[in-house]
């Protein structure tokens, strides 16, 4: 069927959720959501795992407790969701290597050195930016500090300082645009772990109820489509025609693509024209990084449940591999919601991400198991359930969250969250302070929505200056 619409918004996440929102509240209300899934909330995602729910996607509210308020903690206390403070500073006092536990007294100098480090390069960075000086890559302010980590224990504490946030090693990660990060220092250095029942996304759910009709605590308005697949977005300045996999065809005078990084810079959507050279570069030298949390159930716990274990660190000879474990058994204890028994999850990133998301679940397991049998000996139990998220090769995400890499100047960056004639951009990846973070998700729909209404009602419509660029 063929319908006009004044909007057209790809995506239903948070960005496509708040685009739509402000839309209406600045009273347009001709717009479709057109999402590929059968769910909103997109990369705020929750799955059932050992009789309850994980979250496979954002996990944190990040930044919490600074000068200024994160919109996402203002939204997850006032929808009531259940969320724990992660405690970070006791990390060294967990650390395992292939021959079990470190003596945390044994590790003092390797940690005082890789505080030093990190206070260094953010030092050095503030310097760079207010000097105007190029930016470089973090690991090239290590090495101006003087620290070559090479053990595997230097290695992972670098690993947690750096690759654990930003899903990219340090060779690859801007220090300017990273350090200090505009989230922490605008929000505060808090961190919340969310584990309410209702999952993170609850929070889209209440958002989008607050202007789509529902019923029965159910989004029935006829504005949302689930399960419409955007293969082709056909664009001049008179308007958008949308093609979706299913075969329909929607009309706009204007369309707010909110699709990931990842999915930019595959051929899942079809440009035509195909976008401007500026756009396509901008696109493509951002990078979209993997973040894999792998949860894991026991028949019962043999990790050390102490408060302040929340974090136990495997160093390995090998760079980020199956290094960051974090507990859920005590969220267990203080949460009744929370389902989970026996409960443990590692993280993995970049590389190690990829290589993994190619094994089969069975190949996993016992690389699993035998990184637990080094750090807790040869008497523990084997994994009654896993579940491994494989965000690179999922189709409408291809990744999990942008990451700024070295290269990337402010223009450049703000060519990937320009608009194309009548075509707008919104989405984590166009959040020029806080990009890879929910917050900075939100804030884009928000803005993307507030220039089209500026566009639509007032006639000022934004024009990328292209000259600016060259
Ligand atoms: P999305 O949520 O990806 O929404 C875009 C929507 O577009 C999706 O629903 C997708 O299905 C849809 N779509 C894609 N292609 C098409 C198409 N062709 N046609 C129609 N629809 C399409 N952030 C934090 O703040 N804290 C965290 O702890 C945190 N941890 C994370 C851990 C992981 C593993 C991941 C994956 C992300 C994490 N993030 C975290 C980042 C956070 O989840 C994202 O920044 C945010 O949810 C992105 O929202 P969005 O609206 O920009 O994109």
């Amino acid at each position: 069927h063929t319908k006009t619409d004044s909007v057209l918004i790809v995506g239903a996440g948070i960005s496509g959720i708040m685009a739509a929102k402000t839309l209406s509240q600045n009273g347009i209300n001709d717009f479709v959501i057109l999402e590929a899934t059968e769910r909103i909330g997109g990369r705020m995602r929750e799955e059932a795992f050992a009789g309850g729910i994980v979250e496979i996607g954002a996990n944190w509210v990040e930044g919490v407790h600074g000068s200024k308020v994160n919109p996402i903690w203002t939204l997850a206390n006032k929808y009531n969701l259940t969320s724990f403070y992660t405690d970070f500073s006791n990390q060294s006092s967990n650390i395992y290597t292939k021959n079990g536990y470190v003596d945390p007294s044994t590790v003092t100098n390797e940690t005082k050195m890789a505080e030093a480090e990190k206070e260094y390069v953010t030092n050095l960075a503030i310097s760079k930016s207010k000097n105007g000086e190029q930016d470089i890559s973090i690991l090239t302010g290590q090495r101006l500090f003087g620290s070559v980590p090479q053990t595997p224990i230097e290695m992972c504490l670098e690993y947690q300082n750096y690759d654990f946030e930003f899903a990219e090693p340090p060779r690859v990660t801007s220090l300017e645009n990273t350090h200090p990060n505009p989230t922490f220092r605008d929000f505060g250095d808090d961190e919340y772990f969310v584990a309410d029942p209702r999952g993170y996304s609850h929070i889209v759910h209440q958002l989008a109820g607050d202007f789509l009709q529902t019923r029965n605590g159910k989004i029935t308005d006829p504005r949302l489509l689930l399960n419409k697949v955007v293969r082709k977005i056909k664009y001049s300045k008179d308007g958008v025609k949308l093609l979706t996999e299913d075969g329909s065809t929607y009309f706009g005078k204007f369309a707010i693509v909110t699709a990931s990084l990842g999915v930019l810079q595959s051929s899942l959507i079809k440009f035509q024209p195909v976008l401007p050279d500026w756009k396509v570069e901008a696109l493509f030298q951002f990078d979209m990084a993997i973040y894999t949390k792998i949860f894991l159930r026991f028949p019962y716990t043999f990790w050390p449940i102490y408060p302040g274990a929340q974090f136990l660190i495997y160093c390995d000879e090998r760079r980020g591999y199956y290094s960051t474990w974090q507990s859920l058994v005590s969220f267990q204890h203080l949460a009744k919601e929370f389902p989970g028994k026996n409960m443990i999850f590692v993280t993995v990133t970049d590389e190690e991400s990829r290589r993994i998301e190619q094994l089969p679940d069975k190949e996993i397991k016992a690389e699993i198991m035998s990184v637990l049998r080094k750090m807790f000996g040869p008497n523990i139990p084997e994994i009654e359930e896993m579940l491994v998220p494989r965000w690179g090769s999922m189709k409408y995400f291809k990744g999990s969250y942008s990451n700024w890499p070295i290269g990337v100047s402010d223009s450049e960056f703000e060519a990937i969250q320009a608009p194309v004639e009548t075509l707008y951009f919104a989405g984590e990846h166009t959040s020029q302070k806080y990009s890879g973070y929910v917050h900075g998700a939100y804030l884009t729909g928000i803005e993307a929505g507030k220039d089209l209404v500026a566009c639509i009602k007032h006639k000022k419509c934004r024009k990328f200056s292209q000259e600016k660029h060259k």
